[in-house]
């Protein structure tokens, strides 16, 4: 391509008379030419902006040589501009040098978006065609609360979001106050706080804002990050470590979700035409036994050291509940025939995040000791909407009124079968849905640890009474535009500083 001449001249008048680096030249240029091609009607050309993207990335590698940085690998703060980051990318991601990141594609309910909340790295996931307008150098702003990205702002939107970002610290300071405070509403009801983590690291998060225990454990992880399987001993020692930290608290591991958007090395099939449909979760551990049996003889003998449970993703048949628990038991027996100690009555649990499940809850609670609401994928499965998908997100809505009644279904099913039901969706650390789910009988919620301290705050703002209006209020209204301003509302009488 350097041997056009006209991109050629073009280079060097923008080096030699601008004074721009090559890299930046480069880039600036190429971003142009892509940008054509994303304007042109036809799809196949339109497309073709990929492989500008690529000829940018291989001059770049060659005029960078040595001083390019793996992101894996970074030693000084940057910002990360990318068309996607896969939710194992973003697990490698330094915190302390990656001040936010911005993807084309995905979306806000996408598990790379869930590991960046959980790594406390703001990001906005899914914000459509951006690359072309950027070549390294801008100012931009990330708002991951809004997911809106402002590429050179002007000085009132800088002074803006500065005062912003003051008062979002301010705040924070302010919650720290409620770190060793229970959580327990004003008329003195207690609930049970929980947190959400991916990796061993965060439990100490989980500790500093005064966690009752880890409501979920998303274990898939181990195998995302890893060029290999996992054998038993990487899989125990990491239960263990979690599992010790937590100090007799309970530990609630979830067993393998891989598939859909999270990938591993993995027999899969190479040819499913809709993965969140497909060969997903429970669905590929039990096609896989040996590699299912691997993780549950880590689980149990984890089991011996503290507080665990176990939990099933993604269920949507008592045929497949029955199968997982049917070999969890003989993994128990071996363990025991060897002679292993564990937990012979370590709780199970299963997570109810399709609607077949909620439809069929009233069954499932007599064969499991306790329910985790899945809102993430409830919602995705109920309304209809993939959740990485950014040209549907507006339409992947937690305040959907059809959603709200799966979720009043599911707590009020569980809480008349007398089994413990927690929430471990995203949705559940909106400071938005708190009272709702408080109203709808909600006693245990699970959170990443950066939410904690919020949710507790309006935990203890409220009385039970109160909620149930203000779910009894919410439950009357047709959708959820108006549900959403409803509960912002509320929000802002008990606890205004967390109101959108
Ligand atoms: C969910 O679906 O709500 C959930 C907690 O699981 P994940 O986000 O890992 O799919
Ligand atoms: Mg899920």
């Amino acid at each position: 391509m350097l041997r056009d001449t006209r991109l050629r001249a073009e280079l060097e008048e923008m080096i030699r008379e601008r004074h721009y680096s090559p890299e930046y030249a480069v880039s600036r240029t190429l971003r142009r030419y892509a940008k054509v091609f994303q304007s042109l009607d036809s799809t196949f050309l339109a497309e073709r902006a990929v492989d500008i993207y690529d000829i940018e990335k291989r001059l770049l590698g060659h005029l960078l040589g040595q001083r390019r940085e793996a992101l894996d690998q970074l030693t000084s703060p940057v910002v990360i501009l990318a068309h996607n980051l896969t939710p194992s990318e973003t697990a490698a991601l330094d915190p302390k040098f990656v001040r936010g990141f911005v993807t084309e594609v995905g979306g806000p309910g996408s598990h790379t978006a869930i590991v960046a909340a959980g790594m406390g790295i703001p990001a906005v996931v899914g914000a459509g065609n951006l690359l072309t307008e950027v070549s390294g150098g801008e100012t931009i702003i990330i708002d991951g609360d809004q997911g809106l990205v402002v590429v050179q702002p002007d000085e009132e939107t800088v002074a803006r979001y500065r005062h912003e970002a003051e008062e979002n610290l301010s705040l924070a300071k302010r919650l720290e106050s409620l770190r060793d405070l229970a959580s327990e509403t004003i008329d003195k009801v207690r609930i049970e706080l929980l947190g959400n983590i991916e990796f061993p690291t965060e439990v100490d998060a989980c500790h500093q804002r005064g966690s009752d225990g880890i409501g979920l454990y998303r274990t898939e992880f181990l195998y995302l990050n890893a060029e290999t399987e996992p054998t038993e001993e990487v899989h125990f020692n990491a239960y263990a470590e979690v599992v010790k930290a937590m100090q007799g608290k309970p530990v609630c591991i979830r067993t393998l979700d891989l598939g859909a958007d999270k990938m591993a090395h993995l027999p899969m099939p190479d040819d499913e035409k809709n993965p969140v449909l497909g060969l997903r979760s429970i669905r590929l551990s039990l096609r896989n036994l040996e590699l299912f049996r691997t993780q549950l003889r880590a689980i149990v003998r984890a089991s011996a050291l503290g507080n665990v449970r176990v939990m099933f993703p993604l269920i949507s048949t008592l045929l497949e509940l029955r199968q997982a628990k049917m070999v969890l038991s003989d993994v128990m027996e071996d363990l025991a025939e060897s002679g292993v100690e564990f937990d012979r009555k370590l709780p199970v649990g299963m997570m109810v995040e399709v609607p077949s499940a909620v439809l069929m809850l009233d069954r499932f609670v007599h064969e499991v000791n306790f329910i985790s609401i899945g809102t993430n994928d409830l919602i995705q499965y109920t309304l209809a909407v993939d959740r990485g998908n950014k040209d549907v997100a507006s339409l992947y809505n937690a305040a959907d009124p059809a959603v709200l009644r799966q979720i009043e279904s599911s707590i009020l099913v569980s809480n008349q079968g007398g089994v413990p039901v927690n929430c471990c969706g995203q949705m559940s650390s909106s400071p938005t849905f708190t009272m709702l789910l408080l109203g709808l009988g909600l006693r245990q919620f699970s959170v990443p640890p950066g939410a904690m301290l919020e949710v507790r705050k309006v935990i203890r703002s409220v009385t039970i009474d109160q909620c149930r209006g203000v779910a009894q209020r919410a439950m009357s209204l047709e959708n959820a535009r108006e549900i959403k301003s409803f509960l912002n509302e509320e929000l802002k009488k008990v606890a205004p500083e967390l109101a959108p």
